[in-house]
């Protein structure tokens, strides 16, 4: 399974993006970051491969 990750701009912190697609809306678990991750946010080409393989990710 490929892994997805999504670097926060507000402070750096590695989000694994298999999380944000279950939940849509995350809030960064960068300590003190209030920044909220949003799966609209990834780049276009891993959305698209999450929604290609969804079936994958679902277990
Ligand atoms: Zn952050």
């Amino acid at each position: 399974m490929r892994i997805i990750t999504t670097t926060c701009p507000e402070c750096g912190t590695v989000v694994a993006a298999n999380e944000l697609e279950s939940n849509r809306v995350m809030k960064c678990p960068g300590f003190g970051c209030e920044h909220v991750h949003r799966f609209s946010e990834l780049p276009v080409e891993a959305q698209e491969h999450f929604l290609e393989n969804k079936d994958r990710y679902e277990i």
